[in-house]
Protein backbone atom coordinates (compact mmCIF):
# COMPACT_ATOMS: atom_id res chain seq x y z
CA UNK A 1 0.00 0.00 0.00
CA UNK A 2 1.21 3.43 -0.95
CA UNK A 3 0.09 6.28 1.34
CA UNK A 4 0.33 8.90 -0.92
CA UNK A 5 -2.02 7.12 -3.66
CA UNK A 6 -4.95 7.79 -1.26
CA UNK A 7 -4.66 11.63 -1.28
CA UNK A 8 -6.00 13.08 -3.91
CA UNK A 9 -5.07 16.91 -3.41
CA UNK A 10 -8.04 18.09 -6.13
CA UNK A 11 -10.53 16.43 -3.84
CA UNK A 12 -9.14 19.08 -1.19
CA UNK A 13 -9.91 21.46 -3.49
CA UNK A 14 -13.76 22.23 -2.79
CA UNK A 15 -13.28 21.78 1.40
CA UNK A 16 -12.99 24.74 3.21
CA UNK A 17 -9.96 23.93 4.16
CA UNK A 18 -7.38 25.82 6.42
CA UNK A 19 -5.21 28.46 4.16
CA UNK A 20 -2.37 27.24 5.34
CA UNK A 21 -2.81 23.21 4.39
CA UNK A 22 -4.02 24.26 1.05
CA UNK A 23 -1.43 22.99 -1.49
CA UNK A 24 0.18 21.06 1.12
CA UNK A 25 1.20 16.89 0.91
CA UNK A 26 1.07 14.88 3.84
CA UNK A 27 4.11 12.44 5.26
CA UNK A 28 4.15 10.01 2.92
CA UNK A 29 7.32 7.24 3.53
CA UNK A 30 6.36 4.73 0.92
CA UNK A 31 4.99 1.36 2.50
CA UNK A 32 5.68 -0.71 -0.67
CA UNK A 33 5.58 -4.70 0.04
CA UNK A 34 9.09 -5.77 -0.79
CA UNK A 35 11.43 -8.59 0.62
CA UNK A 36 14.04 -5.81 2.17
CA UNK A 37 12.02 -2.64 3.68
CA UNK A 38 15.21 -0.89 4.63
CA UNK A 39 13.43 2.82 4.38
CA UNK A 40 11.65 3.75 7.30
CA UNK A 41 14.44 3.41 9.93
CA UNK A 42 12.26 0.79 12.13
CA UNK A 43 13.96 -2.23 14.36
CA UNK A 44 13.80 -4.92 11.71
CA UNK A 45 14.25 -7.27 14.44
CA UNK A 46 10.88 -8.95 15.34
CA UNK A 47 9.74 -8.64 18.94
CA UNK A 48 11.52 -11.55 20.97
CA UNK A 49 8.84 -14.02 22.11
CA UNK A 50 8.97 -13.64 25.35
CA UNK A 51 8.05 -9.83 24.93
CA UNK A 52 5.20 -10.76 22.81
CA UNK A 53 3.81 -12.82 25.49
CA UNK A 54 4.12 -10.05 28.22
CA UNK A 55 3.07 -7.49 26.34
CA UNK A 56 0.01 -9.60 25.36
CA UNK A 57 -0.87 -10.65 29.05
CA UNK A 58 -0.53 -7.52 30.17
CA UNK A 59 -2.99 -6.02 27.65
CA UNK A 60 -5.55 -8.76 28.48
CA UNK A 61 -5.52 -7.71 31.95
CA UNK A 62 -5.89 -4.15 30.57
CA UNK A 63 -8.94 -5.32 28.77
CA UNK A 64 -10.78 -6.28 31.81
CA UNK A 65 -10.53 -2.54 32.59
CA UNK A 66 -11.55 -0.83 29.47
CA UNK A 67 -14.69 0.29 30.69
CA UNK A 68 -12.82 2.82 32.71
CA UNK A 69 -10.86 5.72 31.47
CA UNK A 70 -7.19 5.07 32.00
CA UNK A 71 -4.76 6.50 34.45
CA UNK A 72 -5.03 10.07 32.64
CA UNK A 73 -1.12 10.74 34.35
CA UNK A 74 0.10 7.34 33.13
CA UNK A 75 1.99 7.91 36.52
CA UNK A 76 3.35 4.37 36.48
CA UNK A 77 4.78 4.98 33.45
CA UNK A 78 6.42 8.31 33.85
CA UNK A 79 8.18 6.48 36.68
CA UNK A 80 9.41 3.77 34.98
CA UNK A 81 10.85 5.81 31.96
CA UNK A 82 12.72 7.89 34.46
CA UNK A 83 14.09 5.20 35.74
CA UNK A 84 15.24 3.83 32.15
CA UNK A 85 16.95 7.02 31.22
CA UNK A 86 18.14 7.47 34.77
CA UNK A 87 20.36 10.65 34.93
CA UNK A 88 18.61 11.70 38.35
CA UNK A 89 15.24 12.35 36.22
CA UNK A 90 11.89 11.39 38.56
CA UNK A 91 8.98 11.23 37.48
CA UNK A 92 7.42 15.12 37.42
CA UNK A 93 10.25 15.42 34.57
CA UNK A 94 8.36 13.18 32.25
CA UNK A 95 5.69 13.56 29.55
CA UNK A 96 4.78 10.63 27.21
CA UNK A 97 2.24 10.54 24.13
CA UNK A 98 1.44 8.42 20.70
CA UNK A 99 4.92 8.89 19.43
CA UNK A 100 7.30 11.43 19.65
CA UNK A 101 5.69 13.02 16.87
CA UNK A 102 3.19 13.76 19.03
CA UNK A 103 5.10 15.04 21.37
CA UNK A 104 6.67 17.36 19.24
CA UNK A 105 3.15 18.68 18.01
CA UNK A 106 2.04 19.32 21.64
CA UNK A 107 5.70 21.09 22.61
CA UNK A 108 4.72 22.83 19.08
CA UNK A 109 0.83 23.82 20.58
CA UNK A 110 1.94 24.77 23.88
CA UNK A 111 5.00 27.25 22.91
CA UNK A 112 4.58 28.09 18.97
CA UNK A 113 1.70 28.61 16.92
CA UNK A 114 0.52 31.48 14.83
CA UNK A 115 2.69 34.22 15.26
CA UNK A 116 5.49 32.32 16.52
CA UNK A 117 8.69 30.47 14.71
CA UNK A 118 10.50 27.64 15.02
CA UNK A 119 14.27 27.02 14.03
CA UNK A 120 15.55 23.85 12.42
CA UNK A 121 18.84 23.18 10.42
CA UNK A 122 17.73 20.77 6.97
CA UNK A 123 18.49 18.61 6.15
CA UNK A 124 16.88 17.09 8.95
CA UNK A 125 13.68 15.37 9.81
CA UNK A 126 10.54 15.41 7.39
CA UNK A 127 8.02 15.82 9.88
CA UNK A 128 9.27 19.10 11.47
CA UNK A 129 8.04 21.43 8.77
CA UNK A 130 4.92 19.20 8.84
CA UNK A 131 3.86 20.07 12.32
CA UNK A 132 5.12 23.09 12.03
CA UNK A 133 2.13 23.87 9.39
CA UNK A 134 -0.37 21.87 11.20
CA UNK A 135 0.02 24.08 14.07
CA UNK A 136 0.55 27.49 12.36
CA UNK A 137 4.17 27.95 13.66
CA UNK A 138 6.62 29.67 11.36
CA UNK A 139 8.85 27.23 10.39
CA UNK A 140 12.79 28.68 9.83
CA UNK A 141 15.21 26.93 7.67
CA UNK A 142 18.85 27.34 9.40
CA UNK A 143 21.76 26.10 7.49
CA UNK A 144 24.50 23.35 7.80
CA UNK A 145 28.23 23.04 5.98
CA UNK A 146 28.36 21.98 3.01
CA UNK A 147 29.45 18.43 4.76
CA UNK A 148 25.75 18.73 6.75
CA UNK A 149 27.40 19.04 10.19
CA UNK A 150 26.53 22.20 12.38
CA UNK A 151 29.46 23.87 14.68
CA UNK A 152 28.43 25.92 17.53
CA UNK A 153 29.52 29.04 16.92
CA UNK A 154 27.48 28.97 13.34
CA UNK A 155 24.25 27.36 15.22
CA UNK A 156 24.10 30.08 18.18
CA UNK A 157 24.75 32.68 15.54
CA UNK A 158 21.82 31.76 14.11
CA UNK A 159 19.74 31.57 16.68
CA UNK A 160 21.32 35.37 17.56
CA UNK A 161 20.32 36.16 14.42
CA UNK A 162 16.40 34.42 13.33
CA UNK A 163 15.26 34.90 17.32
CA UNK A 164 12.92 32.16 17.07
CA UNK A 165 10.70 31.10 19.90
CA UNK A 166 11.62 27.46 19.66
CA UNK A 167 14.72 25.66 18.51
CA UNK A 168 14.34 22.01 17.40
CA UNK A 169 17.98 19.74 17.04
CA UNK A 170 17.44 16.42 15.45
CA UNK A 171 20.66 14.40 17.27
CA UNK A 172 21.46 11.81 16.15
CA UNK A 173 20.15 13.40 13.04
CA UNK A 174 17.53 12.22 10.40
CA UNK A 175 18.50 11.64 7.56
CA UNK A 176 22.40 12.39 8.09
CA UNK A 177 22.76 10.41 10.73
CA UNK A 178 25.27 11.93 13.02
CA UNK A 179 24.73 13.21 16.61
CA UNK A 180 25.26 16.65 17.92
CA UNK A 181 28.09 17.68 19.76
CA UNK A 182 26.66 18.72 23.49
CA UNK A 183 28.91 21.93 23.07
CA UNK A 184 26.58 22.48 20.14
CA UNK A 185 23.23 22.03 22.60
CA UNK A 186 25.10 24.26 24.82
CA UNK A 187 26.06 27.32 22.45
CA UNK A 188 22.35 26.96 21.47
CA UNK A 189 20.81 26.95 24.93
CA UNK A 190 23.37 29.91 25.88
CA UNK A 191 21.54 32.30 23.01
CA UNK A 192 18.01 31.06 23.10
CA UNK A 193 17.77 31.12 26.67
CA UNK A 194 19.04 34.81 26.38
CA UNK A 195 15.44 35.52 24.70
CA UNK A 196 13.10 32.92 26.69
CA UNK A 197 13.27 30.40 23.62
CA UNK A 198 12.77 26.57 24.30
CA UNK A 199 15.45 24.41 22.96
CA UNK A 200 14.32 20.64 21.69
CA UNK A 201 16.45 18.10 21.40
CA UNK A 202 15.50 15.14 19.27
CA UNK A 203 17.10 11.89 20.52
CA UNK A 204 15.06 8.94 18.85
CA UNK A 205 17.91 7.29 18.03
CA UNK A 206 20.04 8.00 21.25
CA UNK A 207 20.03 4.52 22.31
CA UNK A 208 22.34 3.69 19.14
CA UNK A 209 25.08 6.14 19.06
CA UNK A 210 28.42 5.31 19.05
CA UNK A 211 30.92 5.11 21.77
CA UNK A 212 31.36 8.35 23.54
CA UNK A 213 28.92 10.11 22.06
CA UNK A 214 26.80 11.86 24.52
CA UNK A 215 23.39 12.54 25.42
CA UNK A 216 21.48 16.19 26.00
CA UNK A 217 20.15 14.31 29.38
CA UNK A 218 22.89 15.17 31.29
CA UNK A 219 22.48 19.00 30.20
CA UNK A 220 19.08 18.85 31.92
CA UNK A 221 20.05 19.81 35.46
CA UNK A 222 20.17 23.69 35.48
CA UNK A 223 18.46 24.29 32.02
CA UNK A 224 14.49 24.97 32.57
CA UNK A 225 14.14 25.47 28.83
CA UNK A 226 15.97 22.07 27.26
CA UNK A 227 13.14 19.60 26.20
CA UNK A 228 15.03 16.20 25.16
CA UNK A 229 12.46 14.04 23.32
CA UNK A 230 13.18 10.24 22.72
CA UNK A 231 10.55 7.16 21.28
CA UNK A 232 10.04 3.78 21.96
CA UNK A 233 9.53 3.29 17.93
CA UNK A 234 13.32 2.60 17.30
CA UNK A 235 15.94 1.15 19.84
CA UNK A 236 12.72 -0.77 21.41
CA UNK A 237 11.54 -2.14 18.32
CA UNK A 238 7.62 -0.97 18.54
CA UNK A 239 7.11 1.34 16.38
CA UNK A 240 3.77 0.10 16.29
CA UNK A 241 3.13 0.68 19.90
CA UNK A 242 3.05 4.55 19.31
CA UNK A 243 4.95 5.48 22.58
CA UNK A 244 6.95 8.99 22.48
CA UNK A 245 8.50 10.35 25.98
CA UNK A 246 10.34 13.61 26.71
CA UNK A 247 12.14 14.24 30.01
CA UNK A 248 12.63 18.71 30.49
CA UNK A 249 11.95 20.58 33.58
CA UNK A 250 8.19 19.44 35.69
CA UNK A 251 6.67 23.26 34.52
CA UNK A 252 7.01 22.13 30.54
CA UNK A 253 4.61 19.00 31.48
CA UNK A 254 2.92 20.97 33.35
CA UNK A 255 2.43 22.99 29.89
CA UNK A 256 1.50 20.20 28.12
CA UNK A 257 -1.25 19.34 29.99
CA UNK A 258 -2.83 22.66 28.72
CA UNK A 259 -2.80 21.08 25.29
CA UNK A 260 -3.10 17.58 25.74
CA UNK A 261 -6.44 15.41 24.96
CA UNK A 262 -8.34 13.54 28.19
CA UNK A 263 -6.48 10.50 28.49
CA UNK A 264 -4.78 10.78 25.54
CA UNK A 265 -2.10 7.63 26.46
CA UNK A 266 -4.56 4.32 25.57
CA UNK A 267 -4.66 1.91 29.03
CA UNK A 268 -3.46 -0.84 26.55
CA UNK A 269 -0.41 1.42 25.26
CA UNK A 270 0.43 2.46 28.78
CA UNK A 271 0.10 -1.49 29.31
CA UNK A 272 1.91 -2.14 26.01
CA UNK A 273 4.87 0.20 27.33
CA UNK A 274 5.52 -1.22 30.57
CA UNK A 275 5.44 -4.58 29.63
CA UNK A 276 8.17 -3.46 27.20
CA UNK A 277 10.18 -1.76 30.17
CA UNK A 278 9.85 -4.70 32.37
CA UNK A 279 11.66 -6.62 29.43
CA UNK A 280 14.14 -3.92 28.17
CA UNK A 281 17.11 -5.97 28.26
CA UNK A 282 15.60 -8.50 25.99
CA UNK A 283 14.52 -5.80 24.00
CA UNK A 284 17.29 -3.95 23.57
CA UNK A 285 19.74 -7.16 23.39
CA UNK A 286 19.64 -6.33 19.46
CA UNK A 287 20.43 -2.40 19.45
CA UNK A 288 23.96 -3.95 19.74
CA UNK A 289 23.32 -6.17 16.88
CA UNK A 290 21.97 -3.51 14.90
CA UNK A 291 25.22 -1.33 15.99
CA UNK A 292 27.04 -4.13 14.00
CA UNK A 293 25.48 -3.79 11.31
CA UNK A 294 25.24 -0.32 10.73
CA UNK A 295 29.37 -0.47 10.92
CA UNK A 296 29.57 -2.88 8.76
CA UNK A 297 27.57 -0.72 6.37
CA UNK A 298 29.74 2.18 6.52
CA UNK A 299 33.24 0.05 6.53
CA UNK A 300 31.61 -1.77 2.92
CA UNK A 301 30.36 1.25 1.20
CA UNK A 302 33.74 2.95 1.97
CA UNK A 303 35.66 -0.08 0.20
CA UNK A 304 32.99 0.36 -2.83
CA UNK A 305 34.42 3.81 -3.09
CA UNK A 306 31.50 5.40 -1.49
CA UNK A 307 31.37 7.99 1.00
CA UNK A 308 29.28 6.80 4.42
CA UNK A 309 28.14 9.74 6.98
CA UNK A 310 29.33 9.09 10.16
CA UNK A 311 26.65 7.43 12.25
CA UNK A 312 25.59 7.30 15.73
CA UNK A 313 21.93 5.40 14.32
CA UNK A 314 20.62 2.60 13.20
CA UNK A 315 21.08 4.24 9.49
CA UNK A 316 23.24 5.31 6.57
CA UNK A 317 23.50 8.12 4.39
CA UNK A 318 25.71 7.98 1.95
CA UNK A 319 26.88 9.86 -1.63
CA UNK A 320 28.64 9.93 -4.15
CA UNK A 321 26.11 8.30 -6.40
CA UNK A 322 25.98 9.96 -10.24
CA UNK A 323 22.36 9.33 -10.06
CA UNK A 324 20.97 8.43 -6.84
CA UNK A 325 17.20 7.80 -7.79
CA UNK A 326 18.81 5.58 -10.91
CA UNK A 327 20.22 3.49 -7.90
CA UNK A 328 17.34 3.72 -6.12
CA UNK A 329 15.51 2.50 -8.39
CA UNK A 330 17.94 -0.56 -9.19
CA UNK A 331 17.92 -1.21 -5.82
CA UNK A 332 14.48 -1.67 -5.81
CA UNK A 333 14.67 -3.90 -8.97
CA UNK A 334 16.55 -6.60 -6.77
CA UNK A 335 13.58 -6.39 -4.16
CA UNK A 336 15.63 -3.58 -1.38
CA UNK A 337 13.73 -0.71 -0.65
CA UNK A 338 16.06 2.31 0.62
CA UNK A 339 15.19 5.97 1.08
CA UNK A 340 15.66 8.79 -1.34
CA UNK A 341 15.35 12.10 1.04
CA UNK A 342 15.48 13.99 -1.79
CA UNK A 343 18.78 15.46 -1.38
CA UNK A 344 21.25 14.65 -4.70
CA UNK A 345 23.63 12.80 -4.96
CA UNK A 346 22.42 10.41 -2.08
CA UNK A 347 20.12 7.79 0.02
CA UNK A 348 19.78 6.53 3.24
CA UNK A 349 19.49 2.74 4.15
CA UNK A 350 18.00 1.37 7.43
CA UNK A 351 21.07 -0.95 9.07
CA UNK A 352 18.64 -4.21 9.76
CA UNK A 353 19.74 -8.10 10.50
CA UNK A 354 22.43 -9.31 9.42
CA UNK A 355 20.56 -11.10 6.64
CA UNK A 356 18.64 -7.98 5.32
CA UNK A 357 21.99 -6.09 5.45
CA UNK A 358 23.70 -8.46 2.90
CA UNK A 359 21.06 -8.47 0.73
CA UNK A 360 21.40 -4.51 0.72
CA UNK A 361 25.50 -4.96 0.28
CA UNK A 362 24.91 -7.32 -2.06
CA UNK A 363 22.77 -5.69 -4.49
CA UNK A 364 24.70 -2.10 -4.08
CA UNK A 365 27.63 -3.71 -5.12
CA UNK A 366 26.14 -5.43 -7.97
CA UNK A 367 24.95 -2.30 -9.31
CA UNK A 368 28.27 -0.32 -8.49
CA UNK A 369 30.17 -2.43 -10.73
CA UNK A 370 27.87 -4.27 -13.02
CA UNK A 371 26.34 -0.70 -14.22
CA UNK A 372 26.93 3.10 -15.44
CA UNK A 373 25.93 4.12 -12.27
CA UNK A 374 29.26 4.44 -10.78
CA UNK A 375 29.79 6.41 -7.61
CA UNK A 376 31.21 9.87 -8.55
C1 LIG B 1 11.53 7.93 13.76
C2 LIG B 1 11.73 9.29 14.33
C3 LIG B 1 10.95 9.72 15.39
C4 LIG B 1 9.96 8.77 16.01
O1 LIG B 1 8.69 9.11 15.86
P1 LIG B 1 7.58 8.30 16.68
O2 LIG B 1 6.40 9.18 16.53
O3 LIG B 1 8.08 8.22 18.09
O4 LIG B 1 7.45 6.96 16.06
C5 LIG B 1 11.18 10.96 15.93
N1 LIG B 1 12.15 11.75 15.44
C6 LIG B 1 12.94 11.35 14.44
C7 LIG B 1 14.03 12.24 13.98
C8 LIG B 1 12.74 10.12 13.84
O5 LIG B 1 13.51 9.73 12.82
Amino acid sequence: MDSQKSFDPTALQRLPLRDALRGQSPYGAPQIEVPYALNTNENTHPVPPAVVDAIGKATLQAATTLNRYPDREFTELREQLAQYLGHGLSREHLWAANGSNEILQQILQAFGGPGRSVLSFPPTYSMYPLLALGTETAYVSGVRAEDFTLSPESAAQQVRETRPNLVLLCSPNNPTGTALGLDVVKAVYEVASEINALVVVDEAYAEFALEGTASALSLLPSRPLLIVTRTMSKAFALAGARLGYLAAAPEITDALRLVRLPYHLSATTQATALAALAHREALLENVEAIRTQRDRIVADLTEMGLKPHTSDSNFVFFGWLEDARAVWQSLLDRGVLVRDVGIAHHLRVTAGTEEETSAFLKALRDIVTHTDELPL
